[in-house]
C-alpha cells in the first residue's frame, strides 16, 4: 500500500462499535454511549425541503462549490458569527470531514508543521498525516481541557515553522468552549509566527452556559482563519452528508481543485434542504439543544453523587470521564462486562480518560452508569 495510508491507523471507534454491533447482533441490549450523532430525527422543515427539491427535479450535478442560495445563506450565517465571506469563498462538501479533507490536502505539504490540542478529534491526526504533516501535539488535559490556561504550552510548541493550528470549540471530545481570551491568545500567536488557523465549529450551535467566539471574527484574524462547519451535529443531518469551508480565496481556490476533482459536488437536493436548515429550524434546532443540556446537567449531578470529577463542557454532546491508565482496556470491560460502549481517550490523545456520548436518552444514561457502577468501573 502506498506510504501515505500506512501512516494512518483505522478509526478507534470502530472497534468499539463492532464489539457493540456484535453483541446486539446476539440479543444483549448494550448502553451505546459511544456514538457522535444526535438521537433526534432531522427537523420535519428539511426532510420537507428535500422532498420538494427531488420533485423539482433537482438531481443533477450542481456548481461545483455549491449552489449560490446556499453559499448565500452560508455568507449570512457567518456574517452572524461575524465572519466576513463572500459566496466565492465557501465550498459546499459532502460533510465537514470532506471540507477538512480538502483543506489539508490543498495546504498542508509534505513535512510542514500542523499543531494539535489534545485532547482532539480522531481525524486531524489522520488527514494530516495522509498530507504528509509533521504533528506538534498541546496537552489541554492538565487544564481541564481549556485552552486559557494552556497558552504558554500553546506559545512553547509553536514557532516560525508552524503552518497551521487545529482548534475545535466547542470540543470533541471534551465539550470545552474556548474563551474569549484564549482565542484572542491563539491570534497572537498566529500573528507572529505568521500561521493559519482552522477552526472547526462544527458544534458552535450546540452550546450551554458559554457564547461560541468564531476565531474568523477575533480582530486580524480574517485572512488567517479556515472555518469549517457542517450540518450533521445542529441540524441531526449526519446521514446527509453536507458541510462546508470557507476561507481565503488563494486557499480555497486550491481546496476547489481538490473538490472537483474528488467529490465534484454536494448532493443536490441534499443542498437545497442545506437552505431550508439553516433558515427555517430555529425551533427544532434550540429543542435539540435545551434536550442536550439537561443531560449534560443531568450527568454532572450523577458524576458529583458518584465522586467522579469530570471536567463539565459547555457544549456539543460529549464528556471526558477519568477511567484508569489503561483506558483502552477499561473501555473494553465497559462494552464485555457491563455492556456499555465509550471511546477511549487514548484515541483522541487522553489516555486515562473514556469519551461519553450523550447523544442517548436520560434513561438509557442512567441506565449506563448503573451498569458501569454494578461492574465496578466507577
Ligand atoms: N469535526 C468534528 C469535531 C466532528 O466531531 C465531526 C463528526 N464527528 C466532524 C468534524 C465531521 O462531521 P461531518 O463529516 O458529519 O460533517
Amino acid at each position: 500500500m502506498a506510504d501515505r495510508v500506512n501512516r494512518v491507523e483505522p478509526s478507534a471507534t470502530l472497534a468499539i462499535s463492532n464489539a457493540a454491533t456484535s453483541l446486539r447482533a446476539d440479543g444483549v441490549d448494550v448502553v451505546d454511549l459511544s456514538v457522535g450523532e444526535p438521537d433526534f430525527p432531522t427537523p420535519q422543515p428539511i426532510v420537507d425541503a428535500a422532498k420538494a427539491a427531488l420533485d423539482a427535479g433537482h438531481t443533477g450535478y450542481t456548481t461545483s462549490s455549491g449552489i449560490l442560495p446556499l453559499r448565500e445563506a452560508i455568507v449570512e450565517k457567518l456574517a452572524g458569527d461575524g465572519v466576513d465571506a463572500t459566496p466565492a469563498e465557501v465550498i459546499v462538501t459532502p460533510g465537514g470531514k470532506q471540507a477538512l479533507y480538502e483543506v489539508f490536502q490543498a495546504y498542508v505539504d509534505d513535512g510542514d508543521e500542523v499543531v494539535l490540542l489534545d485532547p482532539a478529534w480522531v481525524s486531524y491526526e489522520a488527514m494530516a498525516k495522509l498530507a504528509g504533516a509533521d504533528l506538534t501535539r498541546v496537552d489541554t488535559a492538565p487544564y481541564g481541557f481549556q485552552l486559557a490556561p494552556a497558552l504558554d504550552d500553546l506559545a512553547a510548541a509553536v514557532s516560525d515553522a508552524t503552518k497551521l493550528l487545529v482548534i475545535n470549540s466547542p470540543s470533541n471530545p471534551t465539550g470545552a468552549v474556548y474563551s474569549d481570551e484564549a482565542l484572542a491568545g491563539v491570534r497572537d500567536l498566529a500573528v507572529e509566527h505568521d500561521f493559519m488557523v482552522l477552526s472547526d465549529e462544527i458544534y458552535d450551535r450546540i452550546t450551554y452556559d458559554a457564547e461560541v467566539t468564531s476565531m474568523g471574527a477575533v480582530p486580524r484574524m480574517a485572512d488567517r482563519t479556515i472555518t469549517l462547519n457542517g450540518f450533521s451535529k445542529a441540524y441531526a443531518m449526519t446521514g446527509w452528508r453536507l458541510g462546508y469551508v470557507h476561507a481565503p480565496a488563494p486557499i480555497i481556490e486550491a481546496a476547489k481543485k481538490v473538490h472537483s476533482h474528488s467529490v465534484s459536488c454536494a448532493v443536490n437536493f441534499v443542498q437545497h434542504a442545506g437552505v431550508s436548515a439553516l433558515t427555517e429550524t430555529d425551533a427544532e434546532v434550540e429543542e435539540m439543544r435545551a434536550a442536550f443540556e439537561h443531560r449534560r446537567d443531568l450527568l454532572a449531578d450523577w458524576f458529583a453523587e458518584l465522586g467522579v470529577d469530570v471536567p463539565v463542557g459547555d457544549g456539543a454532546f460529549y464528556m471526558m470521564v477519568p477511567v484508569a491508565a489503561d483506558d483502552t482496556t477499561w473501555c473494553t470491560t465497559a462494552i464485555e462486562d457491563a455492556h456499555v460502549a465509550m471511546v477511549p481517550g487514548s484515541a483522541f490523545g487522553a489516555p486515562g480518560y473514556a469519551r461519553l456520548s450523550y447523544a442517548a436518552s436520560a434513561d438509557r444514561l442512567r441506565e449506563g452508569l448503573d451498569r458501569l457502577v454494578d461492574a465496578d468501573l466507577l
